[in-house]
C-alpha cells in the first residue's frame, strides 16, 4: 500500500536530514534532532545547543 506523505512530513524529512549546527559556537550535533511544534499553518523547528545553550529556530509556513 502506497504511503501518502503530507507536505509537513516532507518538510520534516528535509529538516531531519539537514545539519544541526549552532550559529553561536559552531558545534555540530550529529545525533541531535530538531524539536518540532506546529500551530495553525506554521511549523516551528527548535534546537538547543548542548554546548552553549544557544537556541536555533526555523519557522516554516505550510501552504
Ligand atoms: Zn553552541
Amino acid at each position: 500500500m502506497p504511503v501518502h506523505r503530507s507536505p509537513f512530513e516532507r518538510l520534516r524529512e528535509k529538516f531531519d536530514e539537514s545539519e544541526l549546527r549552532c550559529q553561536s559556537c559552531g558545534y555540530v550535533d550529529t545525533d541531535g534532532k530538531w524539536r518540532v511544534t506546529t500551530s495553525g499553518g506554521r511549523v516551528r523547528y527548535r534546537f538547543v545547543c548542548p554546548v552553549c545553550d544557544a537556541v536555533e529556530t526555523r519557522e516554516l509556513q505550510l501552504e
